[in-house]
């Protein structure tokens, strides 16, 4: 009996780019940074108008515990600060640095012997490297690196379950780093205590299942049904372990800890290298991408010159996407910065996502979601601006996975609003 969590949906799978390996996308002219790529409040900007910058150096300083710092993804000049577009909150403030075409480090990047250092060393690398998840959340990891004393970690899960359609960029992290990615899990394992490690991945992936279990000897790596949202992190927990995250909980509060097989490697690289995050693997795809790939990309490249890597655009394009087509957010316009929960662009063909209308109270969303929220009421408060209806309601409960958008037949906007009004909730928290 495969392994699953109960509910959920079979979309079309359309990875177009599993077997294609991972590209480095040159860095481009000019970068859009945002001071807000995470979940918690904006980085403080450190810079001015005219400043030189360097590869690495930081920009924006995390600002209290749910935060992260911000670096400079190219060497060269700001060259002004302002509002830019924002590929989850439309628009916001942005460092936008000229390249000089130099990437010059701020500081050298060499192997640093990372095996003496205390958990709490190790944390503040994390945190300084500017680490957020990188499967969509961009849950700053030095704050999941760091549970109360009263909440032990028992098991660790990397999640390489990758369920989105179209989305490969963790299946090839996979196939390409395996060993970045069993590392950085095992330096997780050691910083919580974890003592079981599993890496789960989804039985659509036999490639990736048989490299990581000749490659991750400490780890159970135990394969998934392919089924939507396998990966989202509470159902993961509950297919595995069958223990069940209370409502308004956490994966502590059952003893477990996930993280991305993406952000297990870059927690890695931080530690080994002190590498900030200044780029990360996306999917560029969809039947309306010439040449669908995988890109390794600068964080702040505009969309356009990672679509137009992979030849562009075939039609004028009806839709643009950041993510999958279940949980991703449409886009206005193709300028807009891949940031660091960007798992991939989407170009789908014309007519394969239809506009949305207006609500006709059917209740689908409320019978698939499997938080057991009432997406429809809620996207009706964050419509309305009523965030604290939408928080009363549970709106921090949603895992963002878009099955109520899979299934509404008027094609409401929900995860669009889902997602707005849990950064609203959230900032108002702060
Ligand atoms: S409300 Fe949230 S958790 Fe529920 S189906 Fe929609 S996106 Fe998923
Ligand atoms: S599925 Fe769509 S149309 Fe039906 S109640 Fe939910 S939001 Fe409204």
């Amino acid at each position: 009996m495969p392994i699953t969590f109960i509910g959920g949906v079979h979309p079309k799978e359309a990875k177009l780019t599993s077997g294609s390996p991972i590209e480095v996308l040159p860095p481009p002219k000019t970068v859009y940074i945002p001071l807000s790529q995470h979940t918690g409040k904006p980085a403080r900007l450190l810079v001015s108008k005219g400043d030189e910058v360097k590869l690495g150096q930081k920009i924006g300083e995390a600002q209290g515990f749910i935060s992260a710092n911000i670096h400079a993804t190219v060497s060269g000049k700001v060259k002004s600060i302002g509002r830019f577009p924002h590929p989850v909150l439309g628009d916001g403030i942005a460092v936008e640095i000229e390249n000089d075409g130099e990437d010059t480090w701020a500081f050298e990047i060499t192997e640093h012997d990372y095996e003496k250092l205390t958990p709490q060393e190790i944390i503040d690398l994390v945190k300084e490297a500017g680490i957020v998840g990188l499967g969509g959340a961009a849950f700053p990891s030095h704050v999941k690196l760091s549970p109360p004393k009263e909440k032990p970690i028992e098991i660790l899960i990397l999640n390489g379950c990758e369920c989105e359609p179209y989305l490969t960029c963790d299946h090839r992290v996979m196939l390409e780093f395996p060993e970045e990615v069993v590392k950085g899990g095992e330096i997780i394992a050691r910083v919580v205590g974890a003592k079981r490690r599993i890496i789960a991945i989804e039985d659509n992936k036999p490639d990736a299942i048989a490299l990581l279990k000749k490659k991750a000897a400490d780890f159970e790596v135990i394969p998934v049904k392919t089924k939507y949202p396998e990966g989202a992190e509470k159902q993961l927990i509950y297919a595995l372990t069958r223990r069940e995250v209370p409502s308004g909980g956490l994966p502590m509060d059952v003893g477990c800890l996930v993280h991305n097989v993406g952000t297990a490697k870059a927690i890695y690289q931080a530690v080994r290298y002190r590498k900030p995050l200044i780029e990360r693997v996306i999917t560029v795809t969809g039947e309306n991408i010439k040449e669908p790939k995988n890109l390794l990309v600068r964080i702040g490249t505009p969309a356009i010159e990672a679509i137009n890597h992979c030849g562009g655009y075939i039609k004028p394009p009806e839709k643009l996407i950041f993510g999958g087509p279940m949980m991703g957010i449409a886009q206005y316009t193709d300028q807009v910065p891949v940031i660091k929960g960007t798992s991939g662009i989407l170009v789908p063909a014309e007519g394969e996502i239809p506009e949305p209308g207006p609500c006709i109270r059917c209740g689908r969303c409320v019978d698939v979601c499997p938080m057991g929220l009432h997406p429809c009421i809620i996207v009706d408060y964050v419509e309305n601006l009523k965030f604290d209806d939408a928080k009363r309601l549970g709106i921090l409960d949603c895992i963002e996975c878009g099955c109520c958008g899979y299934v509404c037949p008027v094609r409401r906007q929900l995860v669009h609003n889902l997602k707005f009004g849990k950064a609203e909730v959230w900032r108002k928290k702060d």
